[in-house]
Formats: C-alpha cells, structure tokens, sequence
C-alpha cells in the first residue's frame, strides 16, 4: 500500500488511521506536490492538502482492492480547525467505505482516551455534551464513550487522594522462565541471563539505595511500590527477598498504600516465593492465566495449565494475599469466542479483586499467522470477545477502572483493568493516567517526572537490556541526576 502525501507530512497520524483498516499491510510513502498518482502502483491513498486566496482543500483519494472512493473538505479563509484531524477522518470516511470496517475507537489512534475524558470532565463538560464531542470530533462510537467515561468516575474517587509530592517505585525484573510465543515486552529467559543475574541484582539493589537517597533528599513520600517485568518471580524466594529487602531498608515504607508484585506465571509460583513476598510487604499480585483454555496456553508457549494457575491461585490466598489480579488476552490464536467466554465465567467463579482483559496486538498475531489468516484486513473475534467480558464483569460487580490503548491492537481495541468496587490498583491508574512520578529501576524502567501544575512531564529511560544495563550502570546512574533538577525547577 502506497501512501502519497501532497502538500502535507503528516505521515505519522495518517498511516495510523490506515492501520485501523489494515493492520498487516506495509506502507511506501511518496512525498509530491502536484497531486500525481503515477508512481502508486495498484493499492494507494493519496492525501492532499492546498491552499487558495486563505481557502484550504483538503482531500483523501483511495484505491483498494480495484475498488476507488475520495471524499473532499473545503475549510473558508480563517477557519481553524485541525486540519490533520479532518484529513484523518475523511481517510476514515474513505476506507470505511472500501473495506466495510468501522473500528469502534473512530479516528482516536491514541493510548489515553480516557485522559480526553478527564480533561473534558475538568473543564466542565457534562455526559451527554462529552458524548457528542466522541462521536463528532472523533467518530468514536457512544459504546467506547460509555467504558472511557465510566472509567474516568471511578477514577475520580481516586486522583484526588494523590499526595503532592508523593511518588511510586517501579521495580524492573526483566526475565522469564521461557519466552511466550505472542510477547513484545523485552524480557530474557532465566536460561539464557543466567550468568548476567548476579550483578543485574547487585545493580539493582544499588540503583534502589540510590534512589532510596534521592527521593529523601527531594522530599517525596513513597505512595505505591510495584514489581513488573518479565516475570519477578522467575528469581529464586532469596533473590526476591534481597531485592525488597532493599526498598524496605531504602525508602520510608510508613505510609505506602499499595505493595505489588508481579507473579505472573503459573508455572514460577511456589509457597517459599509467596512467603518470602508477602513476609517483605507486598499487599497485592498478579497471578496470569491469559486464557483458561489448556489447547490455547499451548499454542502461545506458556508452559503451564490452567490447573497450575488454579493451583498457583488457591496457595496465593492460602497464604493471605487478599489483593490478587488475573490477566487475560482477548484475541489469542485458535481461542473462540465460546472458550474466551468460558474463561472469563471461570475468573469471575474465582473472585479475583481485579480482572484485567488484554486484547492481543496485531503484530504479534500477524506473526503468529492469525487464524491462517493472511489478508491484510485481519479479522479476527477480538471484539466479540472483550464486548462479552465487559458484558459479564458488569454483571458481575466488577468496574473498569483503567484504560489504555496500544499500537497495533486487534481491531484497534483496548486493555481495561476491571476492579470490584474499592479495589482499585492505584499504580495502574497513576502510571495510566500520568497523575504521579513514578521513580523506576532496572532495566528497562524509565522514570517519569510529573508536575502537574506546572503541566510537565519529563522521562529518563534506563538501558534496556540486563546485558546493557550491567555494562552501563554508572553512566546510566549519572543520567538519574536529572530527577534532582525536575524539582529544583518546580521549587
Ligand atoms: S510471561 Fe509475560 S513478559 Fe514473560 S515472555 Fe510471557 S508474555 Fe512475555
């Protein structure tokens, strides 16, 4: 597919409304400025953009599949709008019209709807009035406004309970027993990092009192603390208790509200690893299943059953976790909608405080050869599926309570965290809704700065490999200064 830009470059936004339409296609870009269609070839889109005595034209011309439509938008002399945002939705218009999909999300190609809603939502708007702008600005349907806005209520018991200089620590474990077939994260395998793992914990232990010494001299008060990965409990019970051993000893613990840790697979969960966890003041984890169906779990790689999760979940409450997350995917190769259904019955029967549904990203699945499916329109039950877990987790008491989108997601969907009532993971909606700093160690971490009165945010990533992270720790160190700046500048 061949995208021509004609007095415009706005590449970035544009081919990600086409990738709403064909996810698995490759683009070629061509830049003209005399609207010429020559060197196309057979599948293109033209967009143009022009001027006239201060009138602009903007037009989206298609050809697909044999199949032609254009739509065009004429904006008087003086008119202000935002001319990327009518070019985005008449290639919406046009491509609707040739492949016969609406994705539900409209023209809103970005992770943080709902920050759309609480902005609207602090600058008065009412429901009804939001709803409109959804669907009007946006093409959103009233059905992806209603999840995004009840979101934003149940967020807004919490945002303000946000401390000002208050802040989360997110611990980074980046290792996992085996590789899963559809993952993106950067993780290694326990195997293969073995002789690395040592000294990534000598680091990250250093990296913690560093930051232990930071967050003291500045002032900030730890609010939630939170270990993701990779899979932190591929490291042993003593390993984990070293690690959080270390926050503990580094930072003021007195007034943390959340403690979390991510256990993620079955298959690395034991009671020593639960004891030693719990015993370093982790009030909450996540134990994974993604899908309840064992053909499924095999398909993707996953190297445990459902029965381990069972297990896995049943030893969690056994040892008094009161605060547990399941994850699942919606969209899995050769799950159905009937097998997703029943793995979403089977999680609300267990009762999990929070219940998060993932939808599969495109590009993994377009890897995974989806359903056989090699058309650049890739369709799959992804839509049906997270309609039905919304239907059902409603029905079941449980609210959502944060969103986000990634690039690349089947069917342009989304990952809501589903909560009961007053179950909230507070570091899910911080780190969502950029509400809070987040101080992040280890590799692949990256901290964000946030001042909101100011209305800045500001990132510092650390090396993303445990190879690269070892390699370069005191350089990467000497960059954690510029935190020490982020609020001398808010002084
Ligand atoms: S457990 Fe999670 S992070 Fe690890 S390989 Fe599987 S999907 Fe990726």
């Amino acid at each position: 597919m061949t995208l021509i830009f004609c007095g415009n470059d706005y590449k970035y936004e544009l081919e990600g409304v086409m990738k709403l339409f064909i996810p698995a296609a490759r683009f070629r870009h061509i830049y003209t400025d005399d609207n010429t269609t020559d060197a196309a070839g057979d599948d293109f889109v033209l967009i143009s953009e022009s001027e006239k005595d201060g009138a602009a034209e903007l037009a989206v011309k298609a050809d697909y599949l044999g199949k032609q439509t254009q739509r065009v938008r004429s904006l008087p002399p003086g008119d202000g709008s935002d001319r990327e945002l009518v070019l985005s939705k008449l290639l919406y218009e046009a491509m609707s019209e040739l492949t016969g999909i609406r994705p539900k999300w409209g023209v809103m190609t970005g992770v943080r709807p709902v920050k759309r809603v609480n902005r609207y939502i602090a600058e008065g708007y009412d429901k009804e009035t939001m709803r409109e702008l959804f669907e009007r600005e946006y093409y959103c349907t009233p059905e992806k406004f209603d999840i995004a806005y009840r979101t934003a209520q149940v967020q807004s018991r919490i945002m303000p309970t946000v401390g000002e200089r208050s802040f989360s620590l997110y611990v980074s474990i980046p290792f996992c027993p085996t590789r899963c077939s559809y993952c993106s994260f950067i993780s290694q395998t326990i195997g293969s990092g073995k002789k690395l793992i040592p000294l990534y914990i000598d680091n990250l232990c250093r990296e913690i009192r560093y930051t232990g010494e930071l967050a003291a001299r500045l002032g900030l008060s730890l609010d939630t603390v939170y270990f993701g990965g990779g899979t932190p409990t591929s490291f042993e019970a003593e390993q984990l208790a070293r690690i959080m051993g270390t926050v503990s000893e580094s930072f003021d613990m007195s007034r943390v509200r959340e403690y979390t840790v991510e256990a993620g697979r079955a298959d690395t969960i034991t009671r020593e690893k639960l004891a030693a966890i719990k015993e370093n003041g982790c009030s909450r984890i996540s134990v994974n299943p993604q899908t309840l169906n064992n053909s499924v779990l095999e398909v993707i790689g996953r190297r445990h059953t459902a029965e381990q999760f069972f297990s896995a979940f049943e030893l969690a409450r056994e040892l008094g976790f009161e605060h547990i997350n399941t994850d699942i995917i919606a969209g899995l190769p050769t799950d159905t909608p009937e097998s997703f259904a029943s793995t979403v019955d089977g999680l609300i029967d267990l009762g999990p405080e929070n219940i998060t549904v993932h939808t599969l990203s495109i590009k993994r699945a377009a890897d995974l050869n989806f359903a056989g499916n090699k058309s650049e329109v890739l369709t799959s039950p992804a839509g049906v599926m997270v309609d039905h877990a919304a239907k059902r987790l409603t029905e079941a008491g449980y609210q959502p309570y944060y969103l986000y989108r990634q690039k690349n997601m089947l069917e342009n969907l989304e990952n809501i965290g589903w909560s009961k009532p007053g179950e909230e993971s507070l570091y899910n909606i911080f780190i969502m809704e950029e509400i809070q700093t987040i101080l992040a160690v280890g590799a692949g971490a990256s901290t964000k700065l946030v001042d909101l009165e100011g209305g800045r945010l500001e990132r510092i990533f650390n090396y993303k490999h445990p190879l690269e992270y070892n390699k370069h720790f005191d350089l990467m160190i000497d960059k954690k200064k510029e935190i020490v700046d982020f609020y001398a500048e808010k002084e």
